[in-house]
């Protein structure tokens, strides 16, 4: 049965071997630490940017040890402080089927946003967003194109498993000697219409195609037992296909 993963040994961050989770309770990034330097696996809104600036100082290390930003996909959540890594010359990965929503944060939000404002919970999401800067996010023009089975060449070497639905080029990153699945919207833990921890999950009308997102599951079948670590809600800890099953 899957459970609910909190932090780990008293770093308040800390999630998984060598995996730290940034971010608020509703939108989330990581940290994926290994001998060879630091990836960031998304980029959350610009207001998250001194997280990382604190995080770094405490645990020793400089933003020369930041060798990578892998995206999971292209939404403006994700890639609020992209632009400043790439300035810094972090090399940023990302699907090319999603290159449009990296060049453009700041297209406008689509129909299905403005048709769930009544939402209370959904409401202090979007609340939350404006407040953390979604309407200001610097786009990034150029990036490392990725694409199904690749090995990314960064810290933690993660798997890239094409999983599109939620947006055209959306992946999850697979760290198979850790057994850490980074899901990107994939899969949510957390629902961001009524804002409950109600488990795995699809993101049901914030899918650009929620059919394909739906058949994306099967890419993550049979990885055996994985942190699940979404880009909304609590990291998880289960059989993978178990989980899948709960979110179909
Ligand atoms: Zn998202």
């Amino acid at each position: 049965m899957a459970r609910t993963v909190t932090a780990r040994d008293g770093d308040d961050r800390r999630v998984a071997d060598g995996v730290y989770r940034f971010g608020t309770r509703r939108i989330n990034w990581y940290v994926l630490e290994a001998d060879d330097g630091l990836t960031l696996v998304d980029a959350g809104l610009p207001a998250h940017w001194p997280q990382l600036e604190d995080w770094l100082v405490v645990h020793d290390y400089g933003f020369e040890d930041v060798a990578a930003l892998a995206l999971t996909h292209g939404d403006p959540d994700h890639v609020g402080f992209a632009r400043r890594l790439a300035d810094e010359g972090v090399p940023v990965y990302l699907h090319p089927d999603d290159r449009h929503h990296l060049r453009n944060p700041s297209d406008g939000a689509p129909g299905w946003f403005y048709r769930n404002l009544w939402r209370p919970a959904f409401l202090r999401y979007a609340a939350e967003l404006v407040r953390d800067g979604i309407t200001s996010i610097d786009p990034v023009a150029e990036f490392e194109p990725i694409s199904d089975g690749d090995v990314l060449p960064v810290p933690g070497e993660p798997r890239v498993l094409f999983a599109p639905g939620h947006t055209p080029g959306s992946c999850a990153l697979y760290v198979e000697d850790r057994d850490v699945l980074f899901c990107g919207d994939v899969l949510a833990t957390r629902n961001i219409f009524t804002g409950r921890e109600s488990g795995p999950q699809l993101l049901g009308a914030a899918d650009e195609d929620h059919e394909a997102a739906r058949a994306s599951l099967d890419r993550l079948a049979g990885l055996g037992t994985v942190t699940l670590l979404p880009g909304h809600g609590n990291p998880m800890e289960g059989d993978v296909d178990a989980i899948i099953d709960r979110a179909r």
